[in-house]
């Protein structure tokens, strides 16, 4: 995994060091229709994406051109501009939802905004205690420190961070048994900014330590669009604003897919020889990737279709749903189930999953009355 390293010393300073990140194999699109597109609408980033300088700096550098999670950015205005005026670090901001949200921008923004440094690690990353270990004693006054999914964190490094966050202090502990001793290494003042998909997942004692706890939400269509417009300039790309508006319906609220969805769009649109894109263009292009026009992927698509077929539109279990389709249950969860939700396609009841009367009509059948008396 490639080492970015740079000293963040002012607002234009934008790149964290990228110490660790998850990659996903890629896909050969040419001969597999149904896996590009999931590949493509897929919200985890793949591993040379979210590490490519090219994307770097698609990523916005300051809080004013962060698109979207208005409420998220007041919290956050006040929070920097109350830690600059006393000089001190940022209290540790937790963030969760989604992939492909903005957490990883929001660690970078703060670090650029507070005119500090920013390191980018993952929680799997974090094997050994001196993998943190090395890190917090690396860290110079008021960085930040982003770790990825922290939800998975081990238990030693889990306890490694407990005084860390709360007293700035590191306790080793040195020899075993009766000559065991704790060694209290004190460390300069931090802000340590955790991003989870599953929030609930993180032990009570970790949560509690951090000062924020903020939920980044889907992007509204109109969000979206913006942040098609605002890539397609830093891209050079022609697009009017209908065709930005075609490729942020099918980005399924994620700033990641709308930027993944302009470059394919692009390409077309070089290789037809067109000018601007245009609304046309855009949904030529989307069609032939197969992208849906509500962002559903293969997967989603699959997922309601074994409902419907297979369990009469539900309600059914997780684990039914996750044996009946082969995909893993928490990936269900975390990455598919969001999204389905958020456009009124699934419902979760005591009893189960139900896709609802819009998903039916969506993959083209009919929704039998007993589906839409189970909703009301
Ligand atoms: P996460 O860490 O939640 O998986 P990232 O922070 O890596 O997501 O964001 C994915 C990409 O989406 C970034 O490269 C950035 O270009 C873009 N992006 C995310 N949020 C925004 C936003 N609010 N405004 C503009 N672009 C965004």
């Amino acid at each position: 995994m490639a080492i970015i390293s740079s000293k963040k010393t002012s607002k234009s300073a934008q790149q964290g060091e990228l110490l660790s990140k998850t990659a996903s194999p890629s896909v050969d699109s040419a001969t597999c229709p149904a896996a590009a597109t999931e590949s493509l609408l897929q919200p985890k980033a793949a591993g040379d994406e979210r590490s490519s300088k090219h994307d770097e700096k698609l990523r916005p550098q300051q809080l004013g051109d962060y698109v979207g999670q208005k409420e998220l950015k007041e919290v956050l205005q006040i929070a920097i501009q109350a830690a600059q005026s006393r000089k001190e670090a940022l209290d540790h901001l937790l963030l969760y939802g989604p992939p492909g949200l903005g957490k990883t921008t929001i660690a970078l923004i703060l670090s650029a905004e507070m005119g500090v440094n920013c390191k980018v690690t993952s929680a799997p990353a974090l094997e050994r205690p001196r993998d943190i270990v090395g890190l917090l004693m690396n860290l110079q006054p008021g960085d930040v420190l982003f770790i990825d999914e922290i939800h998975r964190l081990n238990r030693m490094t889990e306890e490694l961070l407990y005084p860390a966050m709360e007293d700035f202090r590191l306790d080793i502990v040195t020899g075993k048994n009766q000559t065991a001793k704790t060694r209290s290494i004190p460390l300069p003042p931090f802000t340590l900014v955790g991003a989870t998909t599953r929030v609930g997942a993180l032990s009570s004692p970790l949560r509690d330590r951090f000062g924020f706890i903020q939920r980044l939400r889907f992007y509204e269509p109109d969000e979206l669009s913006q942040i098609v417009l605002r890539t397609a300039e830093i891209l050079h790309t022609a697009i009017v604003p209908d065709a930005a508006t075609e490729v942020a319906r099918r980005s399924r609220g994620t700033p990641r897919i709308a930027n993944r969805l302009l470059k394919r769009v692009r390409d077309y649109a070089e290789v037809k020889g067109v000018g601007a894109v245009t609304q046309a263009i855009a949904t030529e292009a989307l069609e032939l990737f197969n992208v849906d026009p509500c962002g559903l992927d293969w997967t989603d698509r699959r997922l309601l279709t074994v409902m419907i077929e297979h369990f009469n539109g539900g309600p059914v279990g997780l684990e039914t749903m996750a044996a009946a389709t082969g995909e893993d249950a928490q990936t269900i969860e975390e990455v598919y189930e969001p999204y389905l939700l958020q456009i009124g396609y699934l419902n979760r009841t005591p009893r189960g999953r139900i896709a609802t009367p819009a998903a039916w009509k969506h993959l083209g059948y009919q929704p039998p009355e007993h589906q839409i008396s189970l909703l009301h």
